[in-house]
Order: structure tokens, then sequence, then C-alpha cells
């Protein structure tokens, strides 16, 4: 792969996209590649989840928006870089987070919880503030119509639902999950349809936005479409 390190101008790239297409591993190596931060902006939509489940705002797996909105001024999240992921790990009030936001009981609620008005206008706030120097990879469902209009480059990713649900299944499996892939399968359904249909700032193509589908892409060919892209687009 060439280098596509071009000229000095430091832009905005917007990852947006259904779940679990493989957004955060394909906006982490663009981001490594040019030497550009990566912020995975799902992280932190499941970092409230995992406040409002661990703060008495869930019973009987149904959200109380009313107690989380009453809490959110309590939760503070950042992001502190880990060298041996090479990537950013997020903190939730000061605490590593990281290794409890992707369990399935979090990717049941954080649809439930990102819908809620009051949580995207903090949080968006704040992934603004982070990409105001440019520099960044921003990952999510919103980042290229809401958070950043303006990004000179915005990538739209997809995959077949079965192949989106394999991967998340072995990735699960791999941490020690015990989940079934119906349940996968099932969770990925529901999350592409409340994300789709929400009121407010609903997953949607921009526009101005270019379509990756890598169904059937190795990670190396994800990079090398990148490369062309962004001579074509980008590079002077
Ligand atoms: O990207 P990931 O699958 O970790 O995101 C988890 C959930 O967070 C999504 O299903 C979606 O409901 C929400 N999300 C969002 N807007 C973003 C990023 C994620 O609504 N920018």
């Amino acid at each position: 792969m060439n280098s596509s390190r071009p000229n000095n101008k430091k832009i905005v790239i917007a990852v947006d996209g259904f779940s679990s297409c493989g957004k955060s591993t394909f906006a982490k190596m663009v981001a490594a590649h040019l030497g550009y931060i990566f912020i995975d902006t799902g992280a932190m939509y499941r970092a409230v989840t995992l406040w409002a489940i661990e703060n008495g705002c869930v019973e009987n797996g149904i959200l109380n928006e009313e107690r989380l909105i009453k809490g959110l001024d309590v939760i503070q999240i950042d992001f502190r870089f880990n060298p041996d992921r090479g990537a950013s790990d997020i903190y939730l009030c000061g605490e590593w987070a990281e290794g409890k936001i992707r369990t399935i009981t979090v990717s049941n609620l954080v649809s439930a919880v990102s819908a809620i008005g009051e949580v995207r206008r903090r949080l968006v706030k704040l992934q603004q503030a982070m990409g105001r120097d440019k520099g960044v990879v921003m990952d999510g469902r919103d980042i290229g119509t809401v958070v950043f209009p303006d990004a000179e480059l915005k990538i739209f990713m997809t995959a077949d639902p079965e192949v989106r649900a394999e991967r998340r299944y072995q990735e699960l499996l791999a941490k020690g999950e015990e989940v079934s892939r119906e349940e996968i399968i099932e969770n990925i359904r529901q999350r592409d349809h409340l994300d789709q249909t929400r009121a407010i700032s609903p997953l949607r193509k921009a526009d101005d936005a270019i379509v990756l589908d890598n169904g059937g892409m190795t990670l190396a060919e994800e990079m090398e479409w990148f490369d062309e892209i962004f001579k074509l687009r980008v590079k002077e």
C-alpha cells in the first residue's frame, strides 16, 4: 500500500454506517495511516448506556428515560490513549470502561439511549469539540449528517446483515461472552431499525458520502479502496 500521507492540511473524515460493519476497525486503520486521531462515537453512547444500567435507570430491561436525563450532568466521558491497543480507551466518570461497553446487555439498550434528544445534544457537542482541530477520523451514525456536516471526506459503510452478525458473533465469542448467533442477528436487526427510524438524527447516508460495502473485502482491500478515494477526493 502506498502511503497516502498528503500535504499538511488536516481534514475531518466521517465514517458512518450500519451496526457491526467494521466501521471502528476501518476508521482506526485510516487514522493510524494518516497520523490522525480516531474517535469512536458509538463507544460514547455505549458508555452512557452503561452508566444508566449501573445507576438504576434500567428496570426489567426497560430504560427509565427521565431518571437517565436527570443523571446526565454527572456523566463524564473521556478517551485516553492505550499504547497496547494503539487506540484510545473510553473512561466513564474517570473509570476504565472499555471492557464493559460491548456486552450484549449494553447492545440491547444502546439504541433506546441514543434516541434521547438530550443525550444526543450533549454527546454531539462533545464530539464537535473533539474534532475542532481536525485531523480526526470519527465513526458513528450521524457524523457526516449532524456532527460534521462539512467534513471534507464522508464514508458510509454497509454490508449484508448476516455477514455483520457473523463478525460480531466471532468477536464476542473470542471475548468469552456466551451468546447465540440468533441473539446477535436479532440485536443487529433491531438496532438497524431503531437507528434508521428514530426521530432525531436517524442513521442515513449523507448526500455527499461515498459508499463502502465491505461484505467481501479484506482489511487490506479496504485500505487500498481508501487510498484511491483519498487520492481522488483529497490529495491535490
Ligand atoms: O457503533 P456502535 O455499534 O458501537 O454504536 C452503538 C449504538 O450507538 C448504535 O446502535 C446507535 O444506536 C448509537 N450511535 C448513535 N450515533 C452515533 C454512534 C452510535 O446513535 N454517532
